[in-house]
């Protein structure tokens, strides 16, 4: 395997491909080049719209691996990208040419049951996560997909079920090891490089590659109250007034979304789905104003346990599909706004496209905004478009779906958006980027300066040194 020009940046100096073994050997995972086993495996993410082939990929076993990795970039001036989960719908964890540092081998797990903690290596999926801190009754607040992966959710923010109840995931984050651009491995906590630990909750993988994360844990489960209820689709003006409305008084232990989608049969229906995670006599109270709307074809919200519940969308969005988002926050779920939904949904290209609206609020909005780099603590609801499908002749027709249906919402939408369902550059990604990280952008360029001056990490939703 040789590294040609194009694995380099346009002012890389020449570089001696003898290394390169010498890397290897100073690994304790695998390195692989184009052409070795495993290597169109390893480069390949979930959005199958992502098709790029690194000029290396080095799994990193562990810390040393990614001690190697960073310095071996950094001396031979090589792109980065950095693989958790795979999942980001960008595809910033894989490049062309450059060195993929893969970090889904590392998949330590401890949990502490007696201090309510856990300490997760940075490879780790949130279903790994849940099946470990539930053997003790506990959970983080995690994402709404197992198989998405702790790294990225966690840097970039984290919504899931347990948002409302106890924060997003990064305000529920306790410590970090990271290793930065100039090869030092730091503890970061509030008290150890606290200016680092404000931007890794919510700043993305901008400042380092974190080998490890250290979250607080709560009791939760294992049964809880949840699961979709489904109705026609022409019920769905008055589903998701009702959603609106039971969310204004919702106790916070009451987590949802609300959904536009097509059955597997080909059914167009309107979702609710409830997720109680408290005792479960409080639940049926909780979702009694859910459950009072009309006549669900399908009604499969009851006790069940978390993990299941953890799981419950996975096949929905499985590996190996094209597919494109576009998403802003809401304060509220205008009349007006639930209209453009049922129409534009109902010309949907694709049976796997829908419409999610995340139930905020709660403890989310409870942290003030510059306690974090997460910065969203004013809205109510998390709206994403979504769509997949698997042949490349339809990219067209769905991608101008999705916009389209955005450019009908924008004027119901806040300014903000999640920078984790963020699209790239150039989808206008670049422009939102200020809108992701909000007012707290200045901050976080300069601790970029502080902690990344030569921007190694820029496969992310990137903030500029300069
Ligand atoms: C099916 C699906 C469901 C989702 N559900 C939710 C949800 O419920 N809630 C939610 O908040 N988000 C959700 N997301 C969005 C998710 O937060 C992002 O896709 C996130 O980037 C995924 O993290 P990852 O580690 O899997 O991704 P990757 O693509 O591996 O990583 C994304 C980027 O994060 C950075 N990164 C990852 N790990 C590290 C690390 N250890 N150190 C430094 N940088 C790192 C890198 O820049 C990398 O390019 C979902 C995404 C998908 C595809």
């Amino acid at each position: 395997m040789t590294l040609t020009e194009s694995t380099m940046r346009a002012d890389a100096p020449a570089f001696d491909p003898e290394s390169i073994e010498t890397f290897r050997q100073s690994l304790r995972g695998a390195l692989l080049g184009p052409g070795d086993d495993g290597y169109d495996a390893a480069r390949q993410v979930w959005n199958a719209m992502i098709d790029r082939r690194p000029a290396l990929i080095a799994q990193c076993a562990g810390v040393a691996d990614v001690l190697a990795a960073v310095a071996f970039a950094r001396d031979n001036d090589l792109l980065v990208a950095v693989r958790g989960g795979g999942h980001n719908i960008t595809g910033a964890a894989v490049c062309d040419g450059g060195l993929m540092i893969d970090l889904s081998p590392m998949k330590g797990i401890r949990v502490d049951p007696d201090a309510r903690t856990v300490r997760a290596e940075a490879g780790v999926t949130w279903g790994e996560l849940d099946h470990e801190t539930q053997a003790f009754g506990l959970a983080a607040t995690g994402g709404t997909v197992s198989t998405t992966g702790i790294g990225g959710l966690s840097l970039g923010g984290g919504f899931g079920w347990l948002a409302r109840k106890h924060g997003v995931v990064c305000d529920n984050l306790l410590a970090a090891d990271v290793v930065t651009a100039d090869g030092r491995f730091l503890r970061v906590s509030a008290d150890e490089h606290p200016d680092l630990f404000w931007g890794l909750r919510g700043g993305g993988g901008n400042f380092g590659i974190v080998t490890s994360f250290e979250y607080r844990l709560h009791p939760v489960g294992p049964t809880i109250l949840a699961g979709p209820l489904f109705h026609p689709l022409d019920a769905a003006p008055g589903l998701f007034r009702a959603f609106r409305d039971a969310a204004a008084s919702a106790p916070d232990a009451l987590g949802g979304m609300a959904a536009l989608l097509t059955s597997p049969e080909g059914m167009p229906l309107a979702a609710l789905v409830p997720v109680f995670c408290g005792p479960l006599d409080d639940g049926e109270d909780a979702v009694r104003p859910l459950r009072a709307f009309g006549a669900p074809l399908a009604d499969m919200l009851g006790p069940m346990p978390y993990r299941t519940m953890q799981a419950l969308f996975d096949g929905a969005f499985p590996a190996g599909r094209r597919n494109y988002w576009k998403s802003g926050y809401m304060r509220d779920l205008d009349d007006a706004a639930i209209a453009i939904m049922v129409d534009h949904f109902s010309r949907a290209p694709s049976p796997y496209a829908g419409i999610g609206i995340e139930l905020y609020g709660g403890a989310t909005n409870r942290t003030a905004p510059g306690d974090t780099a997460f910065p969203h603590r004013d809205y109510q609801f998390n709206m994403l478009i979504f769509t997949a499908w698997d042949d490349p002749a339809d990219d067209r027709a769905n991608i101008e779906w999705a916009r389209q249906f955005w450019r009908a919402l924008r004027p119901f939408l806040a300014d903000g958006v999640y920078v984790n369902y963020l699209g790239d550059a150039a989808d206008g990604g670049r422009d939102q980027i200020r809108a992701a990280y909000g007012p707290d952008y200045e901050r976080l360029v300069a601790l970029k300066r502080a902690y990344d001056p030569a921007n190694l990490f820029r496969m992310n939703q990137n903030i500029a040194p300069a």
